[in-house]
């Protein structure tokens, strides 16, 4: 146990959920009673507040909004049948938060602020936890940099913040998939292992014109060849051949490290099956479609858990899949689905009691 910070709470008079039902709220639309607002000055956090959610007031030319040092993060909170409430894998979080932040030229939030700060968030809209089956709430914490000033440096000062959003389940239809041979999404040496702001609007363009071909997202491929696969939009990605399930090996620095995707290996290696983490060449992937081994294609992330690929699309190569018929992927969630609903012991320690 760490400290714990010094916390000043500020409560609603009256609470927003009366007018609001929790069931299938859409994704990241709807916001809870409170917030967490931290400040980074003279090089200590200060100023930790737990307060009525509200807009904030900036300076025009605050750094991060002309030169993008943000970063942010994703995480779920779940109620079980006695209205106990869990927050799934959050120091793997936090850890991932501090490599960002790292990359990014911007303080560490120690452990104590962030994982004390979400606790004592989370506990104090609690009500706001969805119990019905498949839904959660969704945590956001996330940092910016606040120097009112326009020189490219780094800034001296940041804000950290988390917001909750209650969220209802994510039935992500099978997804159609496009392969990615124009726009890069990240290169070695750069920022595509962190979960900074700005790796998500430059996907933007690739996306929206993969949309109007009538695909829901890209898979990207390495920056130099076009050849080797990184991640589905913003999922990590698997693909289940013969007996063995594959997925990009993370030691290239241009792929998240998914806590999905680690969960899942997990899992997986709980089923019997094999996982390969490796540099993954499409080319490997069309041969074993043809071959007949390739059996199931998988997104994997926070948002949507699991989202299975119906259609990829490869230069004049197109592979088709019935879902339906799919075993692995199916039994991947139902086991995820168990622990975070606390239906089945939490044996590999991923639930983080309130
Ligand atoms: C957040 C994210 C993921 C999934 O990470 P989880 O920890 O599983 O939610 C994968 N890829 C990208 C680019 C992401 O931003």
């Amino acid at each position: 146990m760490v400290a714990a910070p010094d916390i000043n709470i500020q409560k609603v008079k009256t609470s927003r959920l009366q007018s609001l039902s929790l069931a299938n709220l859409p994704f990241g639309k709807y916001f809870t009673d409170h917030m967490l607002e931290a400040d980074y000055e003279d090089g200590e956090w200060k100023n930790i507040e737990i307060k009525p959610y509200q807009p904030l007031l900036l300076d025009p030319s605050l750094s991060a909004l002309h030169y993008g040092q943000a970063i942010f993060e994703g995480i779920k909170a779940y109620k079980d049948k006695e209205g106990n409430a869990y927050i799934f894998r959050p120091l793997d979080n936090l850890k991932r938060f501090n490599i960002s932040a790292a990359r990014m030229q911007m303080p560490e939030v120690p452990e104590d602020i962030f994982m004390e700060g979400m606790r004592l968030l989370v506990n104090t809209d609690k009500n706001w936890i969805p119990e019905q089956d498949e839904h959660s709430l969704y945590i956001r914490p996330f940092m910016f940099s606040t120097a009112p000033f326009l020189g490219v440096k780094p800034s001296d000062c940041y804000k950290f913040m988390i917001i909750l959003s209650p969220t209802g389940p994510y039935y992500s239809k099978p997804m159609r998939i496009y392969v990615e041979e124009k726009y890069t999404r990240a290169a070695p040496g750069g920022i595509g292992f962190v979960k900074a702001a700005g790796n998500y609007g430059s996907s933007l363009q690739a996306t929206e014109t993969a949309k109007q071909l009538g695909y829901d997202q890209v898979l990207w491929t390495d920056a130099f060849e076009h050849k080797y696969v990184q991640e589905i939009g913003t999922m990590n990605v698997f693909f289940i051949i013969g007996d063995k399930a594959f997925t990009p090996e993370i030691a290239s620095g241009t792929i998240l490290a998914g806590i999905t995707r680690d969960s899942v290996i997990t899992i997986l290696q709980e089923m019997g099956v094999e996982v390969v983490e490796k540099a993954i060449n499409i080319d490997e992937i069309m041969g074993a479609y043809k071959a007949g081994t390739l059996q199931e294609v998988f997104g994997t992330g926070t948002a949507a858990t699991i989202s299975s690929i119906k259609e990829l699309k490869y230069k004049d190569n197109v592979i088709e899949f019935n879902t339906d018929t799919w075993k692995v992927s199916p039994e991947i969630k139902r086991r995820l689905d168990d622990i975070r609903s606390s239906k089945v012991p939490d044996k590999f320690g991923w639930m983080y009691k309130i």
